[in-house]
């Protein structure tokens, strides 16, 4: 397995980093949305600046409109109008004339008043000099017939308390354009008396002012159109009047995208164009409307503030972001180290168990999925050819089925199985193993596999066959049996000497390990040893047969006397007080060698009677009953 680390001390750093680029990403965010709503401010910003500037327009709009009626109302209500028509006379007419001037000379806006009879024709015309501001009454032979002009026909079809309005129109001088340009508008009223229609008073006002005023802005650029979406005013002077001059644009040519949406609604707004309509003031169906386009270098500026305060933002962000990094990778920093220096040691340890121990893992039908280096320098196999293969290839034939099958019932239980095991090597030589079989498990609790760790305990094994004392408790062990039951079976042939076997079993003996722990199983096995030596006759065997077995070969002893020394032996067990586990009993089965038969056949007659100590209530002696 490879691991790859990072070098310890660079954690800090890593840290740090990441949380300043967290950093960087949240005051990016933040400016980004913070720049986005202001944007959003700013149209609505401008929105209500245009909608205050209109507010304006329309009230010195209204006032203007309003003075300019009452210059014709001067005139019509006059009782010098009156007496002039009633009379005729030239003297009322000279007065009246007077009037014309005074009201004129009052009013600099004022261009022409005029009164035209109720046949059509100019009867008083005052005209203003544009140049020198001078005032000049036109001469009677100067003045024309306007019967057919529209603003005539218009106004005598009103009634007596209305009054008509113009377009914003150019100023026409013998059908010519007047230059400079002259804006004009013209208000007029029907003039009764005694109910009778008596001609038509119009005034000719300069409107330039008008325009100048309702087009100025600090903020806006704006532009005045009317309901044919021709330009009457726009930022550019000499581009205006669009209606008098095809080659200045049009609503069409400066607002392609909203020039319906103007023209039609009495207000409109769209990102940065602002409309209103001022027909309704006007009264004249022309449907005036009043555009308003914000000032780029004004949109600049607030974009550049708007900026300023979202870079500002993020470089706090930054700024506090540095410090605060440093600070909260420190934990992190830490764990990461802890976690690699624990690594390491567990690493390390893993290398070592994997040098020295004998680990082989297996699925749950104990397919090899893993093995220690140990185990193949043990087993002589390498991983590669044992994994995916059985555990069953070290099978030694003199194993039992027994031994595999109640050690496959322990482990499928999910308890841990232990013993020592006969196996075979890679090249076919017998191998001991002293073998901890643990089950592992899934989440679900259910077996996975199986870990086998095991001891190499094959030395031991050759050393143990090789001598003659078991090397727990000094007693002699099978080995030397073998050798003493020759001895003794070839005495009885030569002499007829009778001996017996007593064969011992501690009872319950699994208890007493799975309580105390094995160690304390075998200082009871050392202690029970040492008791059968000293209660036995010199002439006596003991022997430590296996486990917690033992076997005293009796010589010269018959059935009878084995039974009084098997039970003396069997109360001394029984009285004698163990350390740590206090009390203990065994049970025992006892057979005299009977002529002609072998040592299995006796040490098979001796372990029946044992079995049948063990079966009718253990504690206790049973005599062999089987014939020879
Ligand atoms: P009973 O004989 O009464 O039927 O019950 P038991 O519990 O004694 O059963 P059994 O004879 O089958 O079990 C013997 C146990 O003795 C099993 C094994 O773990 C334990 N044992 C065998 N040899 C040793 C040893 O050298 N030391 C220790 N501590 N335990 C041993
Ligand atoms: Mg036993
Ligand atoms: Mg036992």
């Amino acid at each position: 397995m490879t691991i790859y680390l990072l070098p310890k001390k660079k954690y800090h750093l890593i840290f740090a980093l990441y949380f300043v680029i967290f950093g960087v990403i949240v005051a990016l965010l933040t400016s980004f949305i913070t720049y986005h709503f202001s944007i959003a401010d700013i149209d609505k910003e401008f929105q209500e600046k245009s909608k205050s500037s209109m507010e304006f327009s329309r009230a010195a709009l209204d006032d203007y409109l309003a003075a300019s009626e009452m210059i014709v109302s001067a005139v019509i209500q006059n009782e010098l109008t009156e007496q002039y028509i009633r009379s005729d006379s030239s003297d009322d007419k000279r007065k009246l004339l007077r009037l014309f001037q005074g009201l004129t000379y009052a009013n600099n806006d004022i261009m022409q008043l005029r009164y035209i009879d109720a046949s059509g024709k100019e009867n008083i015309r005052i005209h203003r000099h544009r140049k020198n501001q001078k005032l000049h009454i036109v001469s009677e032979s100067d003045l024309q017939d306007k019967k057919q002009r529209y603003y005539y026909k218009e106004t005598a079809t009103l009634n007596a308390d209305q009054f008509w309005h113009s377009n914003i129109d150019l100023n026409i001088e013998n059908n010519k354009i007047e230059m400079p340009l002259n804006p004009t508008f013209r208000v007029a009223a029907p003039l009764f008396i005694d109910g009778r229609f008596e001609g038509i008073v119009i005034v000719n006002l300069l409107f330039e002012k008008i325009i100048n005023l309702l087009t100025y802005s600090e903020n806006f650029n704006i532009y005045l159109a009317d309901q044919n979406g021709e330009i009457i005013s726009q930022p550019d002077r000499s581009k205006s009047w669009s209606r008098y001059f095809k080659n200045n644009p049009d609503m069409s040519a400066l607002f392609p995208e909203h020039v319906e949406s103007i023209l039609y609604q009495e207000t409109f707004s769209a990102e940065k164009i602002y409309s209103y309509s001022l027909g309704e003031l006007f009264k004249n169906n022309e449907g005036i409307k009043l555009i308003f386009v914000p000032e780029q270098a004004v949109v600049q500026e607030l974009q550049q503030a708007n900026i300023v305060l979202a870079l500002l933002l993020a470089f706090t962000v930054i700024l506090i972001s540095i410090p605060l990094s440093g600070l909260v990778s420190i934990i992190p920093a830490r764990l990461q180290s802890q976690l690699a220096k624990a690594y390491k040691v567990i690493r390390d340890d893993a290398a070592i168990i994997d040098k020295n121990v004998m680990i082989a893992r297996t699925d749950k039908h104990g397919a090899i999925q893993n093995i220690s280096t140990w185990f193949s320098k043990v087993t002589g196999y390498q991983r590669d050819e044992v994994i995916g293969k059985n555990h069953n290839i070290l099978r030694h034939p003199d194993t039992t089925l027994e031994t595999y099958s109640s050690l496959w019932q322990t482990i499928l239980e999910g308890n841990t199985w232990e013993g020592q095991l006969k196996d075979l090597n890679k090249s076919g030589e017998e191998i001991w193993l002293n073998t901890v079989i643990t089950p592992e498990f899934k989440d679900n609790n259910s077996i996975s596999g199986f870990t086998a760790i095991s001891q190499d305990i094959t030395a031991q094994k050759e050393i143990e066959k090789m001598s003659v004392t078991d090397s727990l408790t000094g007693l002699y062990n099978r080995h030397k049996l073998e050798l003493l039951l020759s001895a003794e079976i070839s005495r009885f042939k030569r002499y007829q000497t009778p001996f017996s076997l007593l064969l011992f079993d501690v009872d319950y003996f699994k208890k007493i390990n799975d309580c105390h722990g094995h160690l304390v199983g075998d200082e009871t096995l050392i202690a029970l040893a040492k008791l059968l030596q000293e209660n036995a006759r010199v002439t006596d065997w003991v022997v430590r047969w296996g486990g917690e077995e033992f076997l005293i070969v009796a010589a010269g002893t018959d059935i009878e006397n084995t039974w009084f020394f098997a039970e003396k032996l069997r109360t001394t067990i029984a009285a004698h007080n163990f350390s740590v586990i206090g009390k203990a009993t065994a049970s025992c089965g006892i057979a005299q060698y009977k002529e002609g038969e072998s040592a299995e056949e006796l040490l098979s007659r001796v372990d029946s009677a044992l079995y049948q100590a063990k079966q009718t209530g253990r504690n206790k002696v049973v005599k062999s009953t089987d014939p020879a």
